[in-house]
C-alpha cells in the first residue's frame, strides 16, 4: 500500500495505456459517487489521451449522479447484459476502480471479467486488493479511489491533460467518499489536490448542490420515518441501528440511493460509537456500517456479513430474514460492547 507508484508500476500502466486500442473502464455494482466520479474522471482522461473507452456499470447509479458528463454513455451491465460481455470480450485493458474484488461488480460482470485475457490496473483505496490485476495501485489511506485517479495521472506525467470534465468527476468521488472534507482520510494532499481541482475552473458549490440539494419529498419523509419510527440506540453498548423492510422502503417511493448517508445519522448520535444500517431488497439484506474511533467494521463485515470496506465504513449482505438478522446482530454487539466502549 502506497501513496506513491513504483517506477516500474508507472512503465507498465503508460505502455498497457499507450498500447491499448479497446480499454473498457469498470467499477463496482450499486455505484457511489466515487465509483461514478473515478470511473468517468478515467473516461474523460483516456478520451483526452485520443483513446475510446468504454465505461461499463454493473447496474445504474442513483439520480443524484445521472448529472455528470457522459453518465449516459455508460454501458449499464443488467440492461444491456450482451452490450457488457461484447465489450469485456473485445477488451484489450481493463480498469478496476474503486473495487478490490472482482466479486463487487456483480455476479454476471464478475463472470465477464474473469474470462477476459485482457490485462487489469487497479486503483482503489479498500483494504486486501485482490491478485488478479498487471498494475495494482492500492492506498488503503486514500479518502477516495478519485483523489488516487489524480495522482494516478500526476505520477503518470499526463497532469497536462487535466481538463474541466476529468476536475468535476475526481471533485465528486473526493467530496462524496470524504463525507465533504470531514473523515479522519482526508489529509494534506487530499486539499492539494481540491485546490488544483478548482484551479481547472470548477464550480464545487454546484457539484455539492447536485449531489445533496436534489432531494424528493418521498425520500425526505422516508428518512423522517426512519429516525422517528426505526432508530434503535443500545447505549450502554455506544451502539445505534436502524431497519428498513420492502413494505416501509414501498410506502415512501423508495429509489436506488434514498437511504444512502443514513446510517451517518445513527452514528452522530451523542456517545455512539457504532452504527448499522439494514435494507431490504428482492432477495437479500444490505447492511451498512460504520464507526467512529477504532472499532474495525471492515474486519466485523468480512467475518460475519460476507462484506467488507474500510475500518471505519464497511457494508455487507445476507439472506437471512430481517428478524434473524437483527437477532444477530444484536448478539454480536454484545460479543463485541467491550471493543466498541473502549474504542
Ligand atoms: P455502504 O455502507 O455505503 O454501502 O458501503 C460502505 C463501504 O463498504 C464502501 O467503501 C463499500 O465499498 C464497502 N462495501 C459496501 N458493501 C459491501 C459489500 O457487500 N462487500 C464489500 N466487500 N464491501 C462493501
Ligand atoms: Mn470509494
Amino acid at each position: 500500500m502506497s501513496r506513491i507508484l513504483t517506477p516500474d508500476q508507472i512503465d507498465l500502466a503508460q505502455k498497457l495505456i499507450l498500447n491499448a486500442n479497446r480499454i473498457v473502464v469498470t467499477t463496482h455494482k450499486s455505484p457511489d459517487g466515487d465509483a461514478i466520479g473515478s470511473a468517468l474522471a478515467m473516461h474523460h482522461f483516456l478520451k483526452s489521451l485520443g483513446n475510446s473507452p468504454t465505461t461499463l456499470l454493473p447496474d445504474m447509479a442513483p439520480d443524484f449522479l445521472h448529472w455528470v458528463k457522459d453518465y449516459e454513455q455508460c454501458i449499464i451491465a443488467e440492461t444491456q447484459p450482451e452490450h457488457a460481455a461484447a465489450s469485456i470480450a473485445e477488451a484489450d485493458l481493463i480498469f478496476s476502480l474503486d473495487y478490490n474484488h472482482l466479486p463487487r461488480t456483480g455476479d454476471s460482470v464478475c463472470a465477464l471479467l474473469e474470462k477476459s485475457k485482457a490485462p487489469f490496473i487497479l486503483i482503489d483505496h479498500h483494504q486486501q486488493p485482490g491478485e488478479f490485476p498487471q498494475v495494482t495501485y492500492s492506498d488503503t489511506s486514500a479518502c477516495s479511489t478519485c483523489e488516487m485517479v489524480f495522482r494516478f495521472i500526476e505520477q503518470c506525467g499526463w497532469k497536462s491533460h487535466m481538463n474541466l470534465d476529468i476536475a468535476t468527476c475526481i471533485y465528486l468521488g473526493i467530496m462524496t467518499d470524504s463525507g465533504s472534507f470531514r473523515y479522519h482520510t482526508v489529509s494534506y494532499d487530499t486539499h492539494r489536490i481540491a485546490g488544483e481541482l478548482i484551479a481547472q475552473g470548477l464550480d464545487h458549490s454546484e457539484i455539492h448542490r447536485n449531489v445533496y440539494d436534489t432531494n424528493l419529498m418521498d425520500k425526505l419523509k422516508l428518512i423522517g420515518y426512519a429516525l422517528s419510527e426505526k432508530l434503535v440506540v443500545m447505549q450502554e453498548h455506544s451502539t445505534a441501528y436502524i431497519s428498513l423492510e420492502k413494505e416501509e422502503l414501498l410506502r415512501y417511493s423508495y429509489r436506488q440511493g434514498d437511504t444512502e448517508g443514513l446510517v451517518n445519522q445513527a452514528l452522530s448520535i451523542r456517545g455512539i460509537k457504532f452504527a448499522a444500517f439494514f435494507r431490504e431488497g428482492n432477495n437479500e439484506i444490505k447492511v451498512s456500517f460504520r464507526s467512529k474511533g477504532s472499532f474495525d467494521v471492515n474486519s466485523f463485515s468480512r467475518s460475519y456479513w460476507q462484506g467488507g470496506g474500510h475500518i471505519n465504513a464497511a457494508g455487507g449482505i445476507t439472506d437471512q430474514s430481517m428478524e434473524a438478522t437483527l437477532q444477530k446482530f444484536r448478539e454480536l454487539t454484545l460479543r463485541y460492547s467491550n471493543q466498541i466502549n473502549a474504542s
